[in-house]
């Protein structure tokens, strides 16, 4: 499971007053801006002084890493490879002479957006973009380049380069054809109604469930993740899996993938590590999931190295039934000063269980093997890319969880990225209350985000226990944003225990409230500015913020805990009862544990559908003006740092070196030329 940005520094940025555009260390950490976006830079401190044979071990994981990305492109839609290809044969053309109109500078934008989403929809929205240039001017560009020559060899592609544009126009104009990358809409058919490419485009998601409900046995107690690594198509009217491995689909991708984790093994940080790289390349050579278990036990097992690394179908979030991961990877290494918070936590994560609001029969009898670290991301790939999580917590199967353990790890360069560069962005002085509530986020607030990510990441998803014979996925299309906000609902009761302080995590029992006044403001209100007008909330982190604070909001309000506060026609989050508040998401997260352990759907769906969805036409109308005066990006992401090679006249690896000044569209169309490693139709 992985961890999106929270509250303040996801959309606006920290609150600091100071307005200083540049950190004192000298390094840009803001990039360029387009449409929702800005891109970021993240630093990799302490690269230097690692040792070379750990200096090479990345290098030889980035690779991997890299050399991935076609996968996650071609999982989010059958057509984002070719999409991908046409558009940037325009970008790099020079031949044409049209570049400062209207129509050429539209079109920019929008391949960095398709660029930056790995495909089509909106990375986070999962709409599909609607180009601001015209149909008519992407044909006369198309016609004035020779597209065919463009086309790397062995490419299936149609005959005639012109047919090829035939089929992609109306996917890339016309607003009806695949709208939602994920469709969660509650009554539709999610798979039908999806662009994602996890299932043959006539499979229905009746056809599908039955599927993997027949796969199931719900005695087994150390079921494999069932669908997690194929696309589910029909074959002569019988459906079948088409499993991503080295011969299957996806192979060549995967070879590549195959041959750099390869010529990283020699310099793996620990003997364990070797083990690992071993059973993940005996993955995706086979495709065989009890494999992919094997190999997750003895990743977990791997704590005592600097180096760690995640390259895998992961994530579940892009298929709209929640069984098919998409394909990420990130490089890193153990930031050692900063773990030791985490580890205060992990030392403590029995106590922490024990004493939790829920219900005794949900909880865990023995917390196990949850190692929890700050780490220094290096390179990040596939679905972590360029948008990217905070904080990660693997690996995702509960009963591996349960018997050996998970890793967690919050991602500090980039949140310190994200506060760095966000620094003065005037979103506190426009939304938030008065200036008591803003001095208190602004001494408390980045401590705190943190925390919160260490404890959803470290504790709450490693916390509580499913009931015998409830299956994983009992929730289905509600599973992904329950078990987010179980996490949430963890880090937010416990921020406010007095526990924090006397673990010297935080410096007094003031400092919860900072992260309780921005959650809450944040899922009431402010997250909003992500969304479109007539929208409703999709994306499943942000379903469980808007769950979470509309039932705290609503179960508090005969005692009048939250208010929501009319000031000069603007709309104010005012907590009256900040203890009132810890309880009432006691009692949250004590429900919440009881849907997930006994996978009670209804429930899920009733608090999820109730609280979680919809917007209040009105107020979104009110935060999107007053966010527009801001000028801000509510989307941030990362350009990756470049790794290079230096070497002796022998030709001996006597260095890696890292260099952070590469453009965005430069990196972009690196990646599309040094990593295309899939033919465009798969
Ligand atoms: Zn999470």
């Amino acid at each position: 499971m992985k961890f999106k940005l929270l509250s303040l520094m996801m959309i606006g940025g920290s609150l600091a007053i100071s307005c200083q555009q540049q950190s004192a260390d000298n390094f840009n950490y803001a990039d360029e801006k387009f449409a929702d976006i800005q891109m970021l830079r993240y630093k990799v401190a302490g690269f230097d002084q690692l040792t070379l044979d750990q200096k090479k071990l990345i290098y030889y994981l980035h690779e991997a890493a890299l050399v991935g990305r076609d996968i996650l492109w071609d999982q989010n839609g059958r057509y984002n490879l070719r999409i991908r290809k046409l558009l940037e044969s325009v970008y790099t053309s020079d031949v044409l002479t049209d570049k400062n109109s209207d129509n050429r500078k539209a079109f920019e934008e929008y391949t960095k957006q398709v660029w930056f989403s790995n495909g089509i929809h909106h990375h986070y929205g999962s709409t599909k973009f609607q180009p601001q240039f015209t149909e008519e001017w992407l044909r006369e560009q198309l016609d004035a380049i020779d597209y065919k020559e463009e086309l790397p060899e062995g490419t299936a592609i149609l005959e005639k380069a012109s047919e090829t544009w035939e089929e992609l126009m109306p996917v890339i104009f016309n607003p009806e054809i695949l709208p939602m990358r994920v469709n969660q809409k509650d009554g539709d058919d999610l798979i039908l109604t999806s662009a994602s490419n996890y299932y043959g485009v006539d499979v229905t998601q009746s056809e599908a469930e039955e599927f993997y409900e027949n796969m199931r046995d719900p005695k087994d107690s150390e079921p494999i993740m069932y669908g997690l690594n194929s696309r589910l198509v029909k074959e002569g009217g019988k459906l079948v899996e088409k499993k991503w491995t080295t011969d299957g689909l996806y192979g060549p991708a995967l070879q590549k993938i195959v041959y750099w984790l390869e010529q990283a093994k020699p310099y793996a940080d620990t003997d364990q590590q070797k083990i690992v790289i071993d059973k993940l390349i005996e993955y995706y050579q086979t495709g065989n999931l009890k494999t992919f278990d094997e190999y997750c036990i003895e990743w977990v097992k791997d704590t005592e190295g600097l180096v760690d690394f995640t390259n895998g179908f992961t994530e579940v979030y892009g298929d709209p039934l929640g069984l098919k991961a998409s394909w990420e990877a990130i490089v890193n290494f153990k930031d050692l000063k900063a773990t030791e918070r985490t580890k205060k936590l992990s030392a403590n994560a029995q106590w922490f269980e024990d004493n939790s609001p829920v219900d005794p029969r949900f909880k865990k009898e023995e917390c196990k093997g949850i190692s929890a670290k700050v780490i220094t991301a290096a390179i990040l790939a596939g679905d972590l890319y360029p948008s990217t999580a905070i904080g990660i917590n693997l690996p995702n199967s509960n009963w591996i969880r349960k018997e050996y353990g998970s890793k967690s790890v919050t991602i500090g360069n980039l949140t310190d990225a994200y506060n760095k560069a966000a620094r003065g962005s005037g979103f506190g002085k426009e939304f938030i209350i008065d200036q008591k509530t803003r001095d208190l986020i602004e001494k408390y607030g980045d401590a705190c985000d943190d925390l919160h990510t260490d404890l959803h990441e470290c504790l709450g998803h490693g916390s509580g226990r499913l009931l015998p014979g409830v299956s994983d996925d009992s929730l289905r299309a509600y599973g992904s944003t329950i078990e987010e906000g179980r996490a949430d609902l963890f880090a937010l009761y416990y921020l406010a225990d007095p526990k924090m302080v006397e673990l010297g995590l935080v410096p007094d029992q003031e400092a919860y409230k900072s992260n309780y006044y921005t959650y809450m403001m944040n899922g009431l209100m402010t997250q909003l500015v992500r969304i479109k007008p007539g929208h409703n909330i999709e994306e499943a982190h942000m379903r469980n913020r808007s769950w979470i604070a509309h039932w705290t909001y609503e179960n508090g309000k005969e005692a009048n805990v939250i208010e929501l506060v009319k000031n000069n026609g603007k709309t104010y989050v005012k907590i009256n009862d900040y203890e009132a508040l810890r309880s009432l998401l006691g009692q949250l997260l004590a429900e919440v544990q009881r849907i997930k352990s006994e996978g009670d759907f209804q429930a899920a769906r009733e608090l999820v559908e109730k609280y979680g969805v919809k917007v209040d036409p009105e107020l979104h109308e009110e935060v999107l003006a007053r966010y527009a005066t801001l000028n801000i990006s509510p989307y941030k992401g990362f350009i990756n740092p470049v790794y290079s090679l230096e070497k002796d006249t022998d030709g001996n690896i006597t260095d890696v070196k890292i260099s952070y000044d590469e453009k965005y569209d430069a990196q972009m169309l690196r990646y599309s030329r040094d990593y295309a490693t899939l033919p465009l139709i798969n």
